[in-house]
């Protein structure tokens, strides 16, 4: 009886014992399928962790090899980075840079004028492009071009910064200087005569519009004074056609010693014709001048064995307007053509004025 009793519990027993085994087993068997996938979760982490690495190492080799000066700047002014570039620029250290404040290190004038970056820049995305100077170490007032461009960033610690690249365009800007400088010379060399070095038929026809219409405004008078070399032809000639070119330049130079106001205006209006443009001048002011220009040239006594002067001389024709929207500008040259027409009909060396009334 005992051992029936017994022998029935030692079979519960082991029924129990085998159902526990197999609970233990499919537990273990979880256990094992927790550890593979942590393990796993583990492996991408720290796979990720190596990729983070890399791609910092490389982007900080990108801003350290970078070819413009960079920095980060905390919106407190600190240095949070600056490649090899910048502290070039700076001309300073590491760690005389980093760390320390923006403020400090450029002493600029941008701080305090409402063009810093750091509060220009704040808005995200958008990038900020200006030029700023700054004065060569060595160089005695010479100043180097950089073109500043920023943008804004969250830095490492969370706040709010820039990142702002200096490119060196110092070379580029003393082009575009030579360059102006260089246009600005075409520019004048296209308003000079070759030949007698007054300005030239263009830049008469130019100025004579222009004094033209601000005579017109100022209700003032202008004054045309047109000079011709007498028997030219013959002079060239005897001497030949150099020393006619001579003969042009030393005319030239005659009557741009008689002008005295920045406004009068000598030029070569053709051959051997030259035009004086006198702005706010009435007729006994441009009738004096003329009569000056040519007792310059008869002064000079250049010899001219065809001339019945036997020497170079000029008739002129002189003539005066008040300019309205209503005359014709022509007209004035016209008549200052006339008034010479009439000096070399009257036997040349001569200054004929072309009056209003006469007309
Ligand atoms: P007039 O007294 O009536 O003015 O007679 P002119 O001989 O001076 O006038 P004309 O118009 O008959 O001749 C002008 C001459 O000027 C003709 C040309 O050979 C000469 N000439 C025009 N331009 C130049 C120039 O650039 N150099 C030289 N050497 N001669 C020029
Ligand atoms: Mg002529
Ligand atoms: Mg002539």
């Amino acid at each position: 009886m005992v051992n029936e009793n017994e022998s029935s519990r030692l079979k519960q027993r082991v029924e129990q014992l085998k159902a526990e085994k197999a609970a233990l087993k499919e537990k273990c068997e979880s256990l094992e399928n927790m550890q593979k996938i942590l393990e796993q979760a583990i492996g991408e982490g720290n796979q990720r962790l190596l990729q983070a690495d890399l791609l910092g190492m490389e982007l900080e080799q990108v801003f350290s090899s970078c070819a413009d000066a960079m920095w980060v700047v905390r919106e407190d002014g600190m240095i949070v980075r600056a490649n090899k570039m910048m502290l070039e620029l700076l001309g300073k250290e590491h760690d005389e840079v980093v760390g320390k404040s923006c403020v400090d290190l450029l002493g600029d004038h941008k701080c305090n004028n409402g063009q810093c970056p750091l509060k220009t820049s704040r808005k995200p995305q958008i990038h900020h492009e200006f030029e700023v100077d700054r004065p060569k170490d060595e160089g005695e007032g010479e100043v180097e071009h950089y073109l500043v461009t920023t943008a804004s960033l969250v830095t490492l610690d969370g706040s709010p910064g820039i990142v702002a690249q200096y490119k060196d365009i110092s070379l580029r800007k003393q082009a575009e200087e030579i360059l102006a400088q260089a246009n600005s010379k075409l520019e004048a060399l296209a308003r000079i005569d070759g030949l007698t070095q007054v300005a030239n038929r263009r830049s008469f026809d130019e100025m004579f519009q222009k004094e033209w219409n601000r005579m017109q405004r100022e209700k003032k008078p202008l004054s045309l004074i047109l000079g011709d070399v007498d028997f030219f032809k013959k002079f060239n000639d005897s001497y030949g056609h150099q020393a006619g070119d001579d003969c042009l330049r030393t005319v030239a130079a005659a009557l741009k010693g008689v002008v005295r106001r920045p406004g009068d205006l000598v030029a070569r209006y053709g051959g051997e014709e030259f035009v004086i443009l006198l702005p706010d001048t009435p007729e006994e002011g441009a009738m004096m001048l003329a009569e000056e220009a040519r007792k310059a040239v008869e002064a000079i006594g250049l010899p001219h064995e065809a001339s019945t002067m036997n020497m170079v001389t000029l008739s002129l024709g002189v003539a005066t307007a008040s300019p309205t929207k209503d005359i014709d500008p022509k007209t004035l040259i016209e008549a200052a053509d006339k008034g010479l027409y009439k000096a070399k009909e009257a036997g040349r060396n001569r200054t004929v004025l072309n009056s209003g009334d006469d007309r």
